[in-house]
Order: C-alpha cells, then sequence, then structure tokens
C-alpha cells in the first residue's frame, strides 16, 4: 500500500511505503531494540532505483522487507544500495538484500574500517586490555561484561560480506531522479558516515547525525578510549549548517522527516551543552573516577544493557570535557581519577 506522505505525522505502517516527493519513497522497518525502527528511502534513479540502508539482521526486520517486496516494492528494480554506517540497522542486511535486489551495497571507506573494527572479535590480548582499563577507571565486572561481548553482539544483527562492499568515492556526486547529491561524511556518532545534500537544496539525507526527537548516540570504543566523539559530533553540526540549506527536508535515519535544520542544531547543541554542565557538576573537591559518575548523565546507576551506552555517552562527554581543558585526568594508568581543571 503507498501512502501520501505529510508533514503532520502520518507515519507509513511497516509493509507499507509513503511517496515523500515524486521518485522519492520512505519506509520503517522494526528493529529489536530502541528506537525500534530505522528508516529506508526507495529513490529513483537512472539505472534503477536506489535504496538508502538496509536495516538489521533480525527476524522482525526481514518480515518487514518480505511484505515491502511482496507488496508496495513489488516489480521494482533496484540498481544500488547505499548504506549511511556501519551500525546493524543501516547494513545489517547488506548480503541478504544485496542478493533479493540483485544490487551491490555500496558505503564509505571510513564505513568498512568501522564495520571491521567494531566486528572484531577480542583476542586474550584486547580482553587484557579491557580488563586493566576496567580496573583503572573504577568499573566493575558488568561494565567489563558489557565491554567485551560488544563485537560479539555486534556481529550477531549483521549478514555483511565485507569484501563484497563497494566503496563510494566523497567527491563524486550520487544522481539521483531528485538531485544531484554531494557526499560528506559526519563523525561523532559512527566513523565515516555518510550524509548527503542535492546541489538544489531540497533534501538532506541526514543518516542518524541529526534525528528529530531523539540525539545520536556517541561513538566509543574501549580500546580507543580518548576519542573526543562528543568534541567531533559537535563540530559536525557546524559543517552541516554550512553545507546544506534550511529549505532542505531532513530525511533522518530515524523517525519522520522534518524541516528546520538550524533549530534542530541549536537543540542538540544546548543539549549537549547541558550534559557537559551535568558532568562537571558532579565533580566537588575530591577527585573521581569513571565507575563514580556513569550514573550521573541518565540520573541513576545503569544496569544491564543500560551500562555499554552509559559508557559511552560518560566517556565521549568527560572527553570532551578533557579537550575543552575543564577537567584533567589524574594517576599513573593504574588507577585513574578525574578532577576539575
Ligand atoms: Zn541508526
Amino acid at each position: 500500500m503507498k501512502r501520501e506522505f505529510d508533514l503532520k505525522g502520518v507515519q507509513p505502517a511497516h509493509g507499507e511505503i509513503a511517496e515523500v516527493a515524486s521518485g522519492l519513497f520512505w519506509a520503517r522497518l522494526p528493529i529489536p531494540y530502541p528506537p525500534m525502527e530505522v528508516n529506508i528511502y526507495i529513490v529513483e534513479s537512472a539505472g534503477g532505483w536506489t535504496l538508502i540502508d538496509t536495516g538489521m539482521s533480525a527476524d522482525m526486520t526481514r518480515e518487514a522487507w518480505d511484505l515491502l517486496l511482496q507488496g508496495a516494492l513489488k516489480g521494482f528494480k533496484f540498481g544500488r544500495i547505499i548504506s549511511t554506517h556501519h551500525h546493524p540497522d543501516h547494513i545489517g542486511l547488506a548480503d541478504w538484500l544485496s542478493e533479493r535486489l540483485e544490487a551491490d551495497v555500496w558505503t564509505t571507506a571510513g564505513a568498512l574500517s568501522a564495520f571491521k573494527r567494531d566486528t572484531n572479535i577480542y583476542g586474550p590480548e584486547a580482553e587484557a586490555a579491557i580488563e586493566r582499563f576496567c580496573m583503572a577507571h573504577g568499573l566493575n565486572e558488568d561494565a567489563q561484561y558489557a565491554l567485551k561481548r560488544q563485537p560479539n553482539s555486534f556481529l550477531s544483527r549483521v549478514e555483511v560480506d565485507v569484501s563484497r562492499l563497494k566503496l563510494l568515492s566523497l567527491d563524486k556526486p550520487v544522481t539521483l531522479g531528485i538531485g544531484t547529491f554531494d557526499l560528506m561524511t559526519a563523525d561523532g556518532h559512527a566513523a565515516g558516515q555518510l550524509i548527503m545534500r542535492d546541489r538544489a537544496g531540497q533534501y538532506f539525507f541526514s543518516a542518524d547525525q541529526i534525528l528529530p526527537g531523539v540525539v545520536s548516540k556517541l561513538a566509543f570504543d574501549p580500546l580507543d578510549s580518548g576519542a573526543d566523539t562528543a568534541g567531533a559530533y559537535v563540530s559536525s553540526l557546524e559543517d552541516i549548517e554550512a553545507w546544506v540549506e534550511e529549505s532542505a527536508l531532513i530525511l533522518p535515519g530515524h523517525f519522520p522527516p522534518f524541516r528546520g535544520l538550524s533549530a534542530r542544531i541549536a537543540e542538540i547543541r544546548e543539549r549537549q551543552i547541558r550534559r557537559g554542565a551535568r558532568l562537571m557538576g558532579a565533580f566537588g573537591a575530591e577527585p573521581l573516577q569513571v565507575g563514580q559518575v556513569l550514573g550521573v548523565l541518565s540520573g541513576r546507576e545503569p544496569q544491564g544493557k543500560e551500562i555499554a551506552f552509559a559508557l559511552a555517552e560518560t566517556f565521549a562527554n568527560i572527553n570532551n570535557l578533557v579537550s575543552q581543558g575543564r577537567l584533567v585526568w589524574q594517576g599513573d594508568g593504574a588507577r585513574m581519577m578525574l578532577a576539575p581543571a
């Protein structure tokens, strides 16, 4: 079933496509964890339709795809699949779809290396490094467990033969029926994440960099724990503001398309400043370990699946405060403390 698109909140149900503009369709696929669904875009182009993003390797996602392929997208010939970034909800069904749609999957070189890094199961050396890291920062065994199993849980949600991925060159525009799109990568959420804007200023594929309603998770790698991904994220917002027209319809990786780029960027920036201030507020005269401030941003001690998220958000924001010169690390590597500068 095909639905007319409107910006007032009528969303396509699973198995339906919404016509956002002539030659531009939007569909939603269910995924088994928050935000519980991911967007895909189906865009007319010269050599067959271009699919943007794939959904995750999960039964519910494949079932929604089956509905689409037997219904709304029946008879569509696809020329290529573009995956905006290496997270399972955006690339996880690469092989499965490539076979069904008879089209290659394209992504950026940065996304490919990030995929390889995040699916590299930890050997004894990396596990030992994670144990030292957790000891040094006062993180408990639950945190250690969450970090060690990350590559395994990532791998369980993807079907991607990396040797079959094709690489986009960032200096080569992508020609679609709705316009000629320039490419850029935006870091902070996922390394090498692809965003695209058309030259007429009408459309902006923002991937997960700019979402309505929720702010993108920040990237975190326990083996490269000092990376200021919050800083990278905020600085990419500046690049985007200069690069994308205010009038553009924003086509995000999750939640409905929307307009109002600068207002959304201002909200995200303010939130980021508030989060920095909230973490700073936890520090008094005594230095603290990261393990002692892990619950500050969410307002409670993280449990179970929340731990990996809390670790990422906390480290990203701490690293940002350190690079701003507001917090300083103290310690010898074996036991690390943080104190206001
Ligand atoms: Zn996503």
